[in-house]
């Protein structure tokens, strides 16, 4: 008899005190654990009002159970939902009578994605899908992971591995006749035919994968300037903006804040490269070359600067529009001419020019992501697989002319590649580290 998974349990809802804490419990011992706590089995999927009692302890909590049996469950497995009073001590208790049922243990993050995963229930696009729907901070981002988790990359990525192999069949077809005349050519050709006008798709999906990617991550817009021009300022000011912000956290790096907006349903990272200047120690040299790279990769450099100047800020072809800053200051400083003309004036202290500073910025948002639906292309994983499945058939094409086998194994690369994008084929560690990205109760 094959060993039983674990059953496995965790919290599913937000943080507790909540109204309402939702704990799902998924594996083989889910009906003998309702009729622990419960009394009984409830209806499956008919939401029960339960006293949830610990057999020796007394009653937990008044709550709704729930009851879905294998297969038909989120997981494949049986599945208990229950819902009850969302307060710490009440969740505690539960968590106490269920660490008492032999077999049973906390679910580690993604257990539960990676069981319905392992039993069938979504490939691995989707499963991304359903953690990039769980992370979106903005509806753009949603409608991209709603779109994956609905198995539209999936689907196609199924029906290209389908084709493939339809192509090597046919070759293989013509291997196993080949010494009967020129069969192995009559199959050949039509299979390279479906060969290329395949690859010509799967080039057209990867073509917008830098959109998806950036979609899913954020545009990167870096404000840069010399110390003092008022980068810091700017940011908390764009930060404050409460139709903005999304979600504010200090930086990754000592010299690099980051601030997360929604503007207008496009993600946009703002960074606050505070370390670009000349420096002297070695340690704050080490911040100036981070921040000068983290810029010189962004999407966009807003730089900041007091006066106009004509200063070349940073090398790199990174669009750059120029930023004069502090205009509520204006004939203090002391107006300079001959500088190029700022594209834009602002006074990051009033707030004055900074409605239009934003609405430009969702201007080249809008462009960057063509105002449409993204691709399908949402994670450099995709892009990678992608890329090496359109390779192989390349040099499957190339190499027609050097016999069937060889182009045999290069379908044979292909068909891997994209079942490495289901997760069809892919290791342990792989799946590791996809599944470790998820959030606990998922
Ligand atoms: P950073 O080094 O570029 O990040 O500059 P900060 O944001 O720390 O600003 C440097 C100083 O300039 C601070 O004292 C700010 O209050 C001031 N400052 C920034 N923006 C403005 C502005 O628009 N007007 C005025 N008057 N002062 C500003």
């Amino acid at each position: 008899m094959p060993l039983q998974p674990p059953t496995i349990y965790a919290l599913a809802s937000g943080r507790p005190p909540a109204a309402i804490a939702i704990v799902r419990v998924s594996g083989p011992q889910v009906p003998q654990v309702l009729e622990r706590l419960c009394g009984r089995l409830p209806q499956p999927r008919t939401a029960t009002l339960v006293t949830l009692t610990s057999p020796g302890t007394g009653p937990i909590d008044q709550a709704v159970a729930l009851w879905f049996p294998a297969p038909h469950s989120a997981t494949g497995e049986d599945v208990a939902e229950f819902q009850l009073h969302g307060g710490r001590a009440v969740i505690a208790a539960l968590f106490a009578a269920l660490e008492k049922i032999d077999g049973l243990r906390p679910a580690e993050p993604g257990e539960f994605t990676r069981r319905a995963f392992e039993n069938g229930k979504l490939d691995l696009t989707e499963a991304e899908g359903l953690d990039d729907l769980i992370h979106a901070d903005t509806d753009r981002q949603r409608r991209q992971a709603l779109r994956h988790l609905q198995g539209l990359l999936g689907h196609r990525a199924e029906s290209w591995r389908a084709q493939i192999i339809e192509a090597m069949a046919l070759i293989e077809a013509g291997i196993d006749f080949s010494d009967e005349g020129d069969v192995s050519t009559e199959l050949m050709a039509p299979a390279l035919a479906r060969v290329a006008s395949l690859r010509t798709e799967i080039e057209e999906t990867l073509a917008a994968s830098a959109q998806s990617e950036r979609l899913r991550e954020g545009l990167q817009v870096a404000i840069a300037g010399p110390p003092n021009a008022g980068k810091s300022t700017l940011l908390n000011r764009l930060a404050r903006r409460e139709a903005a912000i999304v979600s504010p956290h200090a930086g990754t790096t000592r010299d690099i804040i980051e601030v997360h907006l929604d503007l207008d349903g496009y993600p946009v990272t703002l960074i606050d490269t505070a370390g670009l200047r000349d420096a002297s120690d070695p340690v704050e040299q080490e911040g100036v070359r981070r921040a000068r790279a983290r810029a010189e990769a962004a999407d966009l450099v807003l730089w900041l600067d007091e006066a106009e100047s004509n200063a070349t800020p940073l090398a790199g072809e990174v669009p750059l529009w120029r930023v004069r800053n502090k205009i509520d200051l204006a004939g203090k400083v002391g107006a300079s001419t001959g500088g190029s003309d700022p594209a834009f004036a602002i006074s990051a202290v009033t707030g004055e020019g900074v409605d239009q500073l934003v609405a430009a910025l969702v201007g080249f948002a809008s462009d960057y992501f063509g105002g449409g639906e993204a691709a399908l292309v949402s994670r450099a994983r995709h892009r990678v697989l992608l890329t090496e499945t359109v390779a192989a058939l390349k040099r499957a094409e190339d190499r027609a002319g050097q016999g069937d086998e060889i182009v045999a194994e290069e379908l044979r690369i292909a068909i891997h590649a994209v079942g490495r994008l289901l997760g069809r084929v892919d290791v342990e560690e792989i799946l590791d580290s996809i599944f470790r990205e998820f959030c606990i109760g998922k």
